[in-house]
């Protein structure tokens, strides 16, 4: 469920037309519901009760500040991947000693703030990086917290470019291997054994896998936890969102529906998995990132031309793949509807950004009502992995991002100058002279 739906005709964000918003601080522009993100906390931590856990919020899914506070005053910890996210987790007033730190490439510098820092774990991803860490911990006179990612070679059956859990991925460590490499960690005596740690894909709509996994490493967990002494089992994040029928499944009946009958939910999740989870005594640690953050956020653009070419209607707006990238990069469907609810004939269109690459697009072939200069048009589900993959490239600024709660809305993103585009760039005296 979430908070974006018709009131009169104007599509709102809880109770603030979106319009207005639009009229004041311009397009392309984010605009992101509050009350969304610590829903979908909440209900993923109501369905987790009967279980010792922690929720790490996966920051790289959406990391403005505003959402990062909004997650603190919920209860989360974070799941942070460098230095700049987890510098992001302390200026949001986030508590380091909730922070797991993941990812295959952590640089020295990075263990080493984060060691400073005192974060709840490192998730380490080959053994070449605990031989690192043990190093910078006896460096620094400290024991650093560690669990070992084990890659449990499951197929997620999501896109090939978020699936994680298999042999053909740089992830974790292969699962035949995790025994010897936690006796030869356990040697490492700058080490603090602390848990153990998977995360199989992104965008999982099915609850299969995470079950089948979960049941593969199960027995895993049980021989290594009292052996080694340790605290968690994170089962990672991967949870996904509805982006088909994003406007729909704002309403509270959503869940009920027959079309929604199969899809995951923090209800099915639950169920299938708490049961599971239970007798290890063990704290849980869940890593969700899109399931918090997905439906939350919107992009709103503005519609600049449309055009008819002898095949197609393009409808031309202000955004473009610099802004979101999540089609142009996964093939991913955004749903797209306009500000004011439209009764105009549907017509086949294509809508496209002004990017000179023909992977500039946010829909084909998409049954939208017509629509003409000056309408604004919002992209859906556009709050996890939006904004975040943002870029300069054709030297556009930045989106800004605007926070709503109940009837406020807040800039938490000031618009990017241009000027600022390129002002850390140098010409060299010789090229001046
Ligand atoms: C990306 C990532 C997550 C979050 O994934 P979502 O699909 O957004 O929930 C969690 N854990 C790890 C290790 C990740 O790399």
């Amino acid at each position: 469920m979430h908070e974006f739906r018709y009131v009169n005709g104007e599509l709102n964000c809880e109770q603030v037309p979106i319009r207005s918003l639009v009229e004041k601080y311009g397009t392309p522009l984010y605009v992101y519901s509050q009350k969304t993100f610590s829903d979908h906390f909440k209900k993923l931590d109501q369905a987790l009760g009967a279980l010792d856990h922690q929720i790490c919020y996966a920051l790289k899914a959406n990391s403005n500040l505003a959402v990062l506070r909004t997650l603190v005053n919920a209860g989360s910890g974070f799941d942070i991947v460098s230095e700049g996210e987890l510098r992001r987790v302390i200026a949001a007033g986030g508590n380091p000693k909730l922070c797991v730190f993941a990812g295959v490439g952590k640089t020295a510098r990075e263990i080493e703030f984060a060691l400073k820092k005192g974060i709840y774990s490192f998730n380490v991803e080959s053994e070449a990086e605990l031989v690192r860490i043990n190093q910078i911990a006896g460096k620094l006179g400290k024991k650093a917290p560690i669990a070992i990612r084990v890659n449990p070679n499951i197929d997620a059956h999501t896109h090939a470019k978020i699936t994680t859990g298999t042999y053909a991925n740089k992830f974790g460590i292969a699962f035949e291997e995790i025994e010897s490499i936690y006796a030869r960690a356990a040697k490492l005596k700058n080490l603090k054994l602390r848990g153990l740690q998977m995360h199989i894909g992104s965008q999982l709509t099915e609850v299969e896998p995470f079950e089948q996994a979960v049941k593969k490493v199960l027995p895993l967990a049980t021989r290594l936890a009292p052996k080694y002494n340790l605290e968690f089992f994170s089962i990672g994040g991967g949870l996904g969102i509805i982006y088909d029928n994003a406007l729909a499944s704002g309403s509270s009946d959503w869940w009920q529906k027959p079309e929604a009958k199969n899809l995951l939910n923090p209800e099915k999740y639950a169920a299938t998995l708490v049961p599971l989870l239970k007798p290890l005594s063990l704290k849980i640690l869940i890593e969700p990132g899109r399931f918090i953050s997905g439906n939350s956020g919107v992009l709103v653009t503005r519609v600049e031309y449309v055009k008819q070419t002898g095949k197609k209607n393009f409808v031309i707006v202000d955004a473009a793949m610099n802004d979101l990238i999540r089609p142009a990069f996964y093939d991913s469907f955004h749903q797209i509807i306009p500000l004011r609810k439209s009764k105009a004939k549907e017509i086949s269109s294509d809508v496209v950004g002004p990017i000179c690459e023909s992977g500039d697009f946010f829909a084909k072939d998409r049954m939208l009502p017509k629509v003409g200069e000056g309408d604004f048009l919002a992209l859906l589900s556009a709050g996890a992995y939006g904004f975040v993959m943002a870029s300069n490239y054709n030297s556009r600024g930045l989106a800004a991002e605007v926070l709503v709660n109940g009837n406020k809305g807040a800039v938490v993103r000031e618009r990017q100058n241009l000027d600022d585009i390129w002002s850390s760039e140098r010409i060299p005296k010789w090229l001046i002279a």
